[in-house]
């Protein structure tokens, strides 16, 4: 195997790992073996489902179609070597063309045989997810992609839709209007103007303009394979894909029920902006919420478990058995069981014109998107949390300095004493504490910030052009309210914090009490940071994803 466009010293033969003589006929038990003579073409990028293909004999090449010129070679495998990436697990498209390079043999395993080898296989599974998972990283990381964004840093849905690439872990290409001089060029080969960005060119061929996050997923066949029929009853339906809602649909597909999970946006939830998450268990040196969230959703995937994304849950029909949730785009699911795991949205802060300048200099975000945008320049970050911590420390790294706005009068009330400690020690964060920003000034971008210290008054004014809002987060419960009883403050009840007179307002029909996680309606659960009294991190959404799905075992059997 040789590696034609990238040079990746590190991990090379984890990335792009030789099976045994042993392992290849195991796999062979799952596949068949076909020969290849040079020039065929084993995969169309685009096309349907694909298959894997191990080589016994000969080279297959990969290659990688670019819309503005000959396709881009990206690998060869020889004799040992095996083809795919994580889009097999899930039954999405390829990215890639596959073509034989020589006459040879190989193994085709069909996606359903590729996962239960993964299933059943444990030192085939770890070399193939490990490979796979790399191989993603690795191409979002060069760009290298069936999809290409042309936009600018001041248009804020160009920030947006590359977030969105982003956190599904979608390889992009992106070129910058202001900055790169093949903007031009792609403009006039598909015959439209500047003023018509963001456009993003899906597989080479489909030309958006400035789509929705749900046009973009059906572009690039995110949730292609997915089975949202009304009919089609499923055992349990996930609502949310943060670090709950992803929890639980690995536990619930590795025991074998019929597990969906619906997302608004991307996987991670709150937790995929984190730059750096020191304090979940087996990551000693941290790791990125983006890292975690594909790290989690690719192994739900390999469990069998199904991931449609851009789709927002917009009512719960409760009044009924099986229930149904109706999805923003009019499909309705129907399931035995629902596990609400819609965590909190970001607060936003009561400034008038806040939402003209929204991704036009103020974010909700601090990831390297972010980053990239204010580097070289000075940052202002609103919030004395945890959230807005780590986005100080990870910011003071990458721009010209941070200057936080907290509205109490010391940090150490609300955030973790390593990061107080971490910020008191970095020499370009600068703290100010009972101060609030009172007006953004600007006209296309932010260029001004005005904030008053409470306690005496003062108003000062910065030419500051990036502000980062880290207040924290409501419950996003809108959707089910009137279904399942709240707290004063919008968070689900669940097991023993749920009284008489919310069963009784729910008509609570049975005469045991609701499980633990369980809401005011029998078979719907809540996990996470939308449910009351959660606490707040990582390690006990996860946690509270797997009680809620055995208990789900349980509502079945009962
Ligand atoms: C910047 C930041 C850093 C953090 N760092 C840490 C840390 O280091 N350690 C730690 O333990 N915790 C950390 N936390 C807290 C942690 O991320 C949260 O506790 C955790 O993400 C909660 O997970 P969740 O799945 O319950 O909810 P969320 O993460 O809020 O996920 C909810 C998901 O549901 C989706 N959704 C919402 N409504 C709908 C709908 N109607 N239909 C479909 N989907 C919907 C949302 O798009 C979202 O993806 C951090 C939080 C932030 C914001």
């Amino acid at each position: 195997m040789t590696s034609a466009s990238l040079s990746i010293a590190p991990r090379e033969d984890q990335i792009w790992p030789t099976l045994t003589a042993a392992q290849i006929e195991r796999v062979a038990k799952h596949g068949r073996r076909r020969s290849v003579k040079e020039g065929d073409v084993l995969i169309e990028a685009g096309q349907e489902e694909f298959p894997l293909f191990v080589v016994i004999e000969g080279e297959i090449a990969v290659e990688r179609p670019t819309c503005d010129g000959p396709p881009q070679a990206v690998v060869t495998y020889g004799p040992g070597a095996f083809s795919g990436e994580v889009n097999m697990l899930a039954g999405r498209r390829p990215i890639a063309t596959i073509r034989a390079t020589a006459q040879g043999e190989v193994i085709e395993v069909p996606r359903n045989e590729l996962l239960a080898l993964v299933q059943t296989d444990a030192e085939l599974s770890e070399i193939i997810m490990r490979a796979f998972i790399l191989r993603r990283a690795l191409l979002v990381e060069k760009g290298l992609g069936d999809v290409l964004v042309l936009g600018s840093e001041y248009s804020p849905r160009t920030l947006e839709i590359r977030e969105f690439l982003a956190r599904n872990a979608h390889p992009a290409t992106y070129i910058d209007l202001d900055r790169d001089p093949a903007a031009q060029e792609i403009l006039d080969h598909f015959h439209v103007s500047a003023d018509q960005i963001p456009l993003v060119i899906c597989r080479r061929v489909h030309l958006l303009r400035d789509p929705t996050n749900a046009e973009l997923a059906d572009c690039l066949g995110l949730n292609q394979a997915i089975d949202v029929d009304e009919r089609h009853i499923r055992d349990v339906v996930i609502i949310g894909a943060g670090p709950a809602g992803l929890g639980a649909p690995v536990y619930a597909a590795s025991e074998g029920l019929d597990v969906l999970l619906i997302e608004a946006n991307a996987p991670g939830g709150q937790a995929g902006s984190s730059m750096r998450i020191e304090n979940y268990l087996g990551f000693p040196s941290g790791i990125t919420g983006q890292e975690l969230a594909t790290r989690a959703f690719t192994q739900a995937e390999k469990f069998g478990a199904e991931l449609v994304v851009a789709k927002t849950a917009v009512h719960l029909e409760c009044d009924q058995r099986p229930y149904v949730v109706a999805i923003d785009d009019g499909t309705r699911v129907t399931a035995r069981t629902i596990v609400i795991a819609t965590g909190a949205q970001y607060r936003s802060l009561p400034i008038e014109n806040l939402s003209r300048f929204n991704g036009a200099g103020v974010y909700y975000l601090a990831t390297p998107m972010e980053a990239q945008l204010c580097k070289d320049e000075k940052v202002m970050i609103v919030g004395g949390g945890n959230s807005a911590g780590q986005a100080a420390v990870y910011l003071a790294a990458k721009t010209r300095g941070v200057v936080m706005l907290v509205r109490k009068g010391e940090l150490a009330t609300s955030m973790s004493r390593y990061l107080v400690r971490r910020i008191e020690e970095s020499p370009n964060i600068e703290v100010r504490p009972l101060c609030e920003v009172i007006a953004l000034e600007g006209s296309n971008h932010l260029e001004r910030i005005r904030w008053r210290n409470s306690e005496s008054g003062s108003e000062s004014v910065e030419e500051i052009r990036h502000l980062f809002v880290m207040t924290g987060a409501v419950p996003a419960t809108k959707w089910v309210d009137g279904c399942v009883a709240l707290d004063e403050r919008g968070f689900i009840k669940t097991g023993p914090d749920l009284t008489r007179e919310d069963l009784d307002a729910a008509s609570w029909p049975l005469s045991r009490a609701p499980y633990l996680l369980e809401t005011s309606r029998p078979n719907i659960f809540a996990i996470g940071d939308v449910r009351g009294g959660n606490i707040k991190r990582v390690a006990s959404a996860v946690g509270e994803g797997s009680i809620a799905i055995a208990f789900v075992h349980q509502v079945l059997r009962d």
